[in-house]
C-alpha cells in the first residue's frame, strides 16, 4: 500500500510500505480521511521526543474497518470508525489516579507507532469508536480534535453567561468558540492576526474577530470572565493574561515552545484571584465529542482542504502558509477517483 513515511527529521515522502495485518486485538482500518495538524509538523521537523522513525504519521484518522484481528467482537468489518489515537500504559502512577492524558509512558497512533496517513494502518480495537453513517466526512475526520477542545472545556468553570476571549482564529480556537457557545456564553470574541482567518471567523458566528483585544470594549475594559489561548504564542498568552477579569480564568490550550517562557504579573494573579490552568490532548473527551456532532453541531465549514497522499507535500506547504483552516489527507481518494 501506499504510506506518507517520514524516515528521519525533514526527510517525508509518499512510498511503498507493507500492507498492515491485524495483532490480536486489533483492527485494520482503511482510511478515509486524516487530519493534518501541529504535531505532525513537529514530527516532520523531529521536535517531538518520542518519535521513533521511520514513522507513518496522522493521528486525526477516521475509516473503515476492513480486517479484525483474534479476539476482536467490536469494531467489525464494515464498521465506519473514528480512532483515539491515544495509548496511555494503565500502569504508571497518573494512568492510576484515573488522568491518562498525563501518562509517563506516552504512546500514540501517528506518533510511536503507524498512523493515518496511509491507506489502511492497524489500531487496536479498543482505541476505535463506531460511528454513524449520518457524519459527514469532514465532521468525521474532525472527532480527534473536536475531542481535544471539549477536554478543554471541561477543565473550564463553564459557568453560563460568561464572556469568552479566543487567541487563535484557526481550527482549534474556533472549535472551542463553537463549544463554549453550546455551554452557555454570553458572547464569544475571537483575536487573530491573520485577516482571512478573521473573516471566517466572523461567517462562524463569533460575535467579534478582531487583530487586538485593544478593539473590544470588554479588553480595554473590565476584561473577559475566561480568556483561552489557542495560538502557544508567547505575545497572545502574555496580551490574554492581561485581560481575564478579576475572578476569572486563562486557559492555555495552545502548544507552546518547551523553551520559550512568558511573563505575567504575580500580583495580577493574586489580587484578581485570576485561576491559571492547561489542557492537554484527550481526556474522557473522545465519546462525548462524537455526541456532540451527533446533536447537530455543524463543524464541516472548519475543513477547507482535502489532499490525497501524494499531493502531501502540497498539504504541508498549504498547512505551513496558515491561511487554511482544517486540512484534511484522504488516502485512498486518487483510487476512487
Ligand atoms: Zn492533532
Ligand atoms: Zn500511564
Amino acid at each position: 500500500m501506499r504510506a506518507v513515511v517520514v524516515t528521519e527529521p525533514g526527510r517525508v515522502a509518499p512510498a511503498d510500505v507493507p500492507d498492515p495485518r491485524p495483532e490480536p486485538g486489533e483492527v485494520v482500518v482503511r482510511v478515509s480521511s486524516c487530519g493534518l495538524c501541529g504535531t505532525d509538523m513537529h514530527i516532520l521537523g523531529g521536535e517531538l521526543p518520542p518519535v521513533t522513525y521511520p514513522v507513518i504519521p496522522g493521528h486525526e484518522l477516521t475509516g473503515e474497518v476492513v480486517e479484525v484481528g483474534e479476539g476482536v467482537t467490536v469494531p467489525a468489518v464494515g464498521d465506519r470508525v473514528a480512532v483515539d489515537p491515544n495509548m496511555p500504559c494503565g500502569a504508571c502512577h497518573y494512568c492510576r489516579i484515573g488522568r491518562g492524558n498525563l501518562c509517563e509512558d506516552y504512546r500514540a497512533i501517528g506518533v510511536t507507532q503507524a498512523g493515518g496517513f496511509a491507506e489502511q494502518v492497524a489500531v487496536p480495537a479498543r482505541c476505535c469508536y463506531v460511528i454513524p453513517a449520518s457524519f459527514s466526512e469532514a465532521s468525521a475526520g474532525l472527532i480527534e480534535p473536536l475531542s481535544c477542545a471539549v477536554h478543554g472545556l471541561n477543565r473550564l468553570p463553564r459557568r453560563p453567561g460568561e464572556h469568552y476571549l479566543i487567541y487563535g482564529a484557526g481550527t482549534m480556537g474556533l472549535m472551542m468558540a463553537a463549544l463554549v457557545r453550546t455551554a452557555g456564553a454570553a458572547s464569544v470574541s475571537v483575536v487573530d492576526l491573520n485577516e482571512e482567518r478573521l473573516a471566517f471567523a466572523e461567517s462562524f458566528g463569533l460575535d467579534a474577530a478582531v487583530t487586538s483585544a485593544d478593539k473590544l470594549a470588554l479588553g480595554k475594559g473590565p476584561g473577559f470572565e475566561v480568556v483561552v489561548d489557542a495560538t502557544g504564542a508567547v505575545p497572545a498568552i502574555e496580551d490574554g493574561l492581561g485581560r481575564v477579569r478579576k475572578g476569572g480564568t486563562f486557559l492555555q490550550f495552545g502548544v507552546a515552545d518547551p523553551a520559550r517562557k512568558a511573563a505575567f504579573s504575580p500580583y495580577l494573579v493574586y489580587n484578581s484571584e485570576i485561576d491559571i490552568i492547561g489542557s492537554m490532548a484527550v481526556h474522557n473527551s473522545f465519546q462525548p465529542a462524537i455526541d456532540v456532532l451527533a446533536s447537530g453541531l455543524d463543524l464541516d465549514p472548519l475543513v477547507s482542504d482535502v489532499y490525497g497522499l501524494e499531493d502531501f507535500d502540497t498539504a504541508v506547504a498549504r498547512f505551513k502558509a496558515g491561511t487554511g483552516r482544517k486540512i484534511h489527507i484522504a488516502p485512498n481518494q486518487a483510487k476512487e477517483g
